[in-house]
C-alpha cells in the first residue's frame, strides 16, 4: 500500500464480509499488525487455556463471547505494543460496550483510531461465502470451494496442510451469527459515523478489488 494514512484501523462488517482476508493483505503490504479476536479465541481454545474454555460454548452457538473477556484480551495485546503501534482490528469491537472500551484504551495511550472501514456485502453472498469457506489447519490460508478452490481438494496449495471448515461456518450457526451481527454489531456503524471515522466500502467482487477500494479511501481518493 502507499503511504500509510493513519495507524489504527477497524474493519467492521458482517461475518463473511472479507475482514480477515483484507486484514491479512493489509498486514502483508503495510507491516501493520492484524489483530483478530476470533483468531485469538480459536488459539485459546486450541491451547486449552481458561479463556478458551470459557469462550468455546459461546462460539459454538454463534453467540458473542462476554465483553469483559474480549476487552481483557485486547488490553493485554495493547500492553505488549510499542508507543505508536499500528493495528488492523478484525472482528473487534463487536458491541457498543467494546467500542467504548477501545476508545478509552486508545485515549489513555494517546493513540487515536484513524478509520473504520464498514464493509458491506449482500446477505445471500455472505451465506455462500461462509458455507464454502475452508481454512488451512497449518498455515491459516483461506480458500473457497467454489470461488477460490485449492488445486487438490482438501489440501492447502501453500503448505499442503489439511483444509478444514470452521465449526461455526455450518448453516444453522451462520444464521445465528448473522442475527447477532444485526442486533449487537450493526449499531457500531452509527457510533463511528457520529465520530467522523466511518468509511463505507463495497465488499463485493474479488479481494483485490475490495483492497483497491480500501486503499482509495485510506489515501483520500474517493
Ligand atoms: P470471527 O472469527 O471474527 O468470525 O469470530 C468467531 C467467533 O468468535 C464469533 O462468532 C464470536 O463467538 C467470537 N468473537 C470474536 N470476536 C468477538 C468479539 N469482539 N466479541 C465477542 N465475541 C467475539
Amino acid at each position: 500500500m502507499e503511504a500509510q494514512v493513519g495507524n489504527r484501523i477497524v474493519l467492521l462488517g458482517p461475518p463473511g464480509a472479507g475482514k480477515g482476508t483484507q486484514a491479512k493483505l493489509m498486514q502483508e503490504q503495510t507491516g501493520m499488525s492484524h489483530i483478530s479476536t476470533g483468531d485469538l479465541l480459536r488459539a485459546a481454545i486450541a491451547s486449552g487455556s481458561p479463556i478458551g474454555q470459557e469462550a468455546h460454548a459461546f462460539m459454538e452457538r454463534g453467540e458473542l463471547v462476554p465483553d469483559a473477556l474480549v476487552i481483557n484480551m485486547i488490553e493485554d495485546r495493547l500492553a505488549r505494543a510499542g508507543d505508536d503501534p499500528s493495528f488492523i482490528f478484525d472482528g473487534f469491537p463487536r458491541t457498543v460496550a467494546q467500542a467504548d472500551a477501545l476508545e478509552h484504551m486508545l485515549a489513555a495511550r494517546q493513540i487515536p483510531l484513524d478509520h473504520v472501514m464498514n464493509i458491506a456485502v449482500p446477505r445471500d453472498d455472505v451465506v455462500r461465502r461462509l458455507s464454502g469457506r475452508r481454512t488451512c489447519a497449518r498455515c491459516g490460508t483461506m480458500f473457497h470451494v467454489d470461488f477460490d478452490p485449492s488445486r487438490r481438494p482438501g489440501v492447502c496449495d501453500r503448505c499442503e496442510g489439511e483444509l478444514t471448515q470452521r465449526d461455526d461456518d455450518r448453516e444453522e450457526t451462520i444464521r445465528a451469527r448473522l442475527e447477532v451481527y444485526d442486533k449487537a454489531t450493526k449499531p457500531l456503524a452509527a457510533f463511528y459515523r457520529s465520530r467522523g471515522l466511518l468509511r463505507d466500502i463495497d465488499g463485493t467482487g474479488t479481494a483485490a478489488q475490495v483492497l483497491e477500494r480500501m486503499r482509495a479511501q485510506l489515501n483520500g481518493r474517493h
